[in-house]
């Protein structure tokens, strides 16, 4: 354990993997939903698809059916009928004839191509095309998309509004999903108020229950929320016992910094095994994670623009174990940062940056202003991290560094 501490400070990935490896999915439990509720549900079976898509040979374009050789002997064929879309011809075609066909229709028996109608002149029955296809031209395959049997979403999957289109156009009206993760979510806190009371001296918001929830909603999880917890021992016990028995995980943020005048650290040795971490991420340096009772412990740092970044970063990924969810690696892009960016060496910086293509098509980033960890102003005006790394210095104008779009949780923009 000792060997992932460099100047007392834990590497982010392998608080991640100690953390990822404490885990397991917290449930097992599976409910049969209606497609109309499963978007952001996690599948606990794999869906398969019971008949090919497309499930006929069908026409790419408006125009006529027809057999591709027939051409070699004369570009005039006879119109023996049409094909549209849920109007199938009813017959086969025979050398020398056509079928008038839709997009989307079946390609009647015989024929093995279809002309798009702008090469074809029609007179009466005669049909003169002006070009030439092949066997197989213009003709959009039974099976091509998915075949009979195929596995179209892998259990793990967390649902998307695209995969409801998918789903439906499978017939598919039900889907076997995990139930949702339920979540306990507290504040600790002797300074805090909530919003829409008078502040008296010393006292602030408690922002960070407020986001936390709303991106935890986001996540689809049900919120257990316990409030605002006073900095004594008595009303956090009580919490960390309402959370551990009613939810399968539990976040709180504040109090975990080392030196406190609270007892976090202490009310947790007590009911159960809990890990108090300092990271090496900035923000958000304290971080404690454990279990009390099978209830995952997140704790959190207090200062705002930590508590969301160590969530976004730290937590996300965990909850989603928790909820049966297979695991995704977050996309990091190059970009060029236009200003000169200030980092000191020792701890990953994630500075909240605002990323642009500039008139070349070129990615550059800044920064987004100030990025004191309590000033929520530098996430909420921010499209993106800028992932510095741990040993890295001050970055120069001109220099290219890496960063991460924000997600949907982050920002109402994607
Ligand atoms: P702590 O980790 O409890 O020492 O908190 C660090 C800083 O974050 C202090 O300035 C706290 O007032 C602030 N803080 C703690 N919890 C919250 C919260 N829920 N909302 C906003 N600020 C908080
Ligand atoms: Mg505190």
């Amino acid at each position: 354990m000792t060997d992932c501490f460099t100047n007392g400070l834990l590497d982010v990935e392998q608080a991640m993997d100690k953390m990822l490896s404490a885990l397991t999915p917290a449930t097992t439990e599976s409910q049969n939903i209606h497609l109309e509720q499963a978007c952001g549900r996690i599948l606990s079976e794999p869906v398969r698809s019971e008949f090919s898509v497309p499930p006929f040979d069908n026409s790419a374009m408006d125009g006529y059916a027809l057999r591709a050789a027939d051409l070699k002997q004369s570009n005039t064929l006879r119109l023996i009928g049409k094909s549209f879309a849920g109007e199938p011809f009813d017959g086969a075609l025979d050398a020398g004839q056509t079928v008038r066909i839709m997009t989307g229709a079946v390609i009647p028996d015989g024929a093995d191509a279809v002309m798009m109608q702008e090469n074809c002149q029609a007179e009466g029955d005669n049909i003169t095309f002006n070009s030439v296809v092949k066997a197989g031209d213009n003709i959009r395959r039974s099976g091509e998309d998915i075949r009979s049997g195929d596995i179209v979403l892998p259990r793990g999957h967390k649902i998307s509004p695209v995969d409801i289109g998918l789903l439906a156009s499978l017939g598919i009206a039900e889907v076997t999903v995990y139930r949702p993760l339920r979540v306990a979510l507290f504040s600790s806190g002797d300074e805090l108020v909530l919003p829409g009371t008078p502040l008296k001296q010393g006292q602030i918001y408690d922002s960070n229950r407020a986001a936390l929830r709303a991106m935890l909603e986001k996540m689809d999880i049900e919120v257990i929320d316990l409030g605002l917890i006073p900095d004594d021992k008595k009303h956090l016990e009580e919490a960390m016992q309402r959370g551990a028995h009613s939810a399968d995980a539990m976040i709180s943020s504040g109090g975990v910094s080392v030196g406190e005048a609270d007892y976090t650290k202490e009310v947790l040795e007590q009911l159960g095994q809990v890990s108090f971490w300092k990271l090496a991420i900035k923000p958000g340096k304290p971080f404690a994670f454990g279990k009390v009772d099978d209830c995952a412990f997140f704790g959190l740092p207090g200062n705002p623009v930590s508590a969301l970044v160590t969530f976004h970063q730290l937590v996300t990924p965990a909850l989603a174990l928790l909820g049966g969810q297979m695991p995704q690696q977050s996309l990091l892009l190059s970009a060029i940062s236009s200003d000169k960016l200030k980092k000191r060496p020792g701890r990953m910086d994630l500075q909240r940056g605002i990323c642009w293509q500039d008139e070349n098509g070129a990615l550059m980033v800044k920064s987004s202003g100030k990025q004191g960890s309590g000033l929520l102003t530098s996430i909420s005006k921010a499209n993106c991290f800028i992932r510095l790394p741990r040993e890295s210095g001050d970055i120069q104008a001109g220099e290219s560094v890496q960063i991460q779009l924000f997600d949907g949780l982050l920002s109402s923009k994607s």
